[in-house]
């Protein structure tokens, strides 16, 4: 880890130095008491910068085409003066210990771009399929000019409501399979977009791709008819023969004018915000609990009475919880 001040840190953001901005995003992600306050002292002082960004979360089942997808648009954007940050998000590093993300060379063309950053999957300290620091790192982006940030995830039923708690716009990318895909496609997970997009739609798909499309219209119109504020939208686009790009980014502004003429964009923002802040405490609560000594050395012992039915489970919760408090404010007088 590079031991700069946090000054330094603070004055590379904010001239969008991207090695910098890389070893900042790596130094909160570290959990080590000693990085802690100099994360948050550095978060602490750009905080007046970041907000002004859209943030867009991008997911689909391993090989939709997320990574060119992001790569095409964000290319587009580039090109026409945008700044644009990618975050991954891979949910498979903590399940497998492998990396669905990692292991490819992603995005080769927006990554020479200068006006990219890209941020590969981060492994470990997850919150659900979520890093729990991937919001620290969208306000890091945002403070160092990045216009518009994206937050790929992979579709396996995992990562995907955390990281709708994390941006503005949740675009998911399908492929074509007629009814059956949909039928199998959970509806939970298409409730989530704001914009389903039927993927590689080219050469001899094309056609079966416009029809897929209709068909994810009806139900997307069926799911959200009763809701008030944005009604999700269907397409379908070809990141390979850039068609249908344009019009997706049309789309995101069009959502945004939308969301804040209706006061709802920052409405949105705010009620993330509290849910992430409920999502630390937790976090740190259960880590707290489960990494106090006296937990550690009664909970087998606990575990093992409530499984044989000398102790009922509630009693054996009380009986940890209890242990835990004792210990808490034993170390606190000491
Ligand atoms: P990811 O796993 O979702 O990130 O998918 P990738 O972006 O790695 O793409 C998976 C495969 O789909 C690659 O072989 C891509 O070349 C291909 N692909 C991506 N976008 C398109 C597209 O628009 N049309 C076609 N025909 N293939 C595409």
């Amino acid at each position: 880890m590079s031991k700069k001040t946090v000054s330094e840190y603070i004055e590379g953001i904010k001239n969008g130095d991207r090695a910098l901005l890389a070893q900042t995003i790596t130094l909160i992600e570290s959990n080590a008491a000693k990085h802690r306050k100099k994360a948050e002292a550095i978060l602490k002082a750009l905080h007046h910068l970041s907000g002004n960004s859209i943030r867009i979360g991008v997911s689909g089942v391993p090989g939709a085409g997320k990574s060119t997808f992001i790569e095409t648009l964000g290319t587009y954007l580039c090109n026409n003066g945008y700044h644009v940050a990618v975050l991954a998000v891979d949910p498979s590093s903590t399940v497998s210990g492998g990396s669905i993300l990692g292991d490819k060379t992603r995005m080769s063309e927006l990554a020479r771009n200068k006006r990219a950053f890209i941020r590969p999957s981060p492994s470990g300290g997850k919150l659900g399929g979520v890093h729990y620091k991937t919001r620290e790192s969208i306000l890091l982006c945002e403070a160092a000019g990045y216009d518009v940030i994206f937050v790929e995830t992979v579709g396996v039923g995992q990562g995907e409501t955390e990281v709708r708690e994390l941006v503005d716009f949740f675009i998911l990318l399908v492929l074509t399979g007629g009814g059956d895909e949909l039928q199998q496609m959970k509806r939970g997970i298409l409730e989530l977009a704001d914009l389903l997009c039927v993927h590689k739609a080219d050469g001899n798909n094309k056609q079966k791709a416009l029809l897929t499309r209709k068909e994810y219209e009806l139900s997307l119109h069926l799911l959200h008819s009763n809701q008030d504020g944005w009604e999700p939208k269907a397409v379908s686009c070809s990141s390979l023969d850039n068609e249908g790009i344009e019009e997706i980014w049309d789309i995101i502004c069009e959502f945004k004018t939308y969301m804040k003429e209706r006061n709802l964009f920052y409405e949105r923002r705010m009620k993330q915000s509290n849910a992430w802040l409920e999502n630390l405490v937790r976090e740190y609560l259960w880590h707290s609990f489960y990494e106090n000594e006296e937990v550690r050395k009664y909970f087998y012992d606990i575990k093992k009475r409530t499984e044989h039915g000398s102790l009922t489970a509630l009693e054996g919760a009380y009986e940890l919880i209890h242990l835990y408090e004792k210990s808490t404010v034993k170390n606190e007088r000491c």
